[in-house]
C-alpha cells in the first residue's frame, strides 16, 4: 500500500495522511465538550416552550383568575407538584390565577369561600 503525502492542515501544519492534526482534535473535543453542555439546557428550553404553550392555551380558555376574578396570568397547581410530572401536566389540577393571587397566600387563600 503506497503511503499518501502529508497534507498542509487549514492551521498550517503539515499533518501526515490519515492523522488528524492537533487543531483538529481540539476542535472536536471542544465541540464534544459544548454538546455536552448544551444538552441539559435543550431539554430545559423545549421542557419550558411545551409548558409556556400548555399554560398560554389554558389561560386562553380561563381569563379570570379562580380566586378574585382579575385577568389571569398564572396558571397554579392546585396540588404541588413538586416534581412530579403527572401531577404537572394534569390539567384537572390546574387553574387560572392571577399574579397577586398566585404570590400570595394561596394555600390559605384556598379555604375563603369564592
Ligand atoms: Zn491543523
Ligand atoms: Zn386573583
Amino acid at each position: 500500500m503506497p503511503t499518501r503525502p502529508p497534507r498542509l492542515c487549514g492551521c498550517g501544519l503539515v499533518v501526515a495522511s490519515g492523522v488528524q492534526c492537533a487543531c483538529q482534535i481540539k476542535r472536536n473535543a471542544e465541540r464534544k465538550a459544548r454538546h455536552d453542555r448544551d444538552r441539559p439546557n435543550a431539554n430545559a428550553r423545549g421542557y419550558s416552550s411545551k409548558w409556556r404553550e400548555a399554560r398560554n392555551g389554558f389561560l386562553a380558555k380561563h381569563t379570570k383568575c379562580v380566586r378574585c376574578g382579575a385577568p389571569a396570568t398564572v396558571v397554579n397547581h392546585r396540588v404541588p407538584h413538586k416534581g412530579d410530572k403527572r401531577l404537572f401536566w394534569s390539567r384537572s389540577n390546574w387553574e387560572a390565577v392571577c399574579a397577586p393571587c398566585h404570590n400570595g397566600p394561596i394555600q390559605s387563600a384556598e379555604k375563603k369561600p369564592r
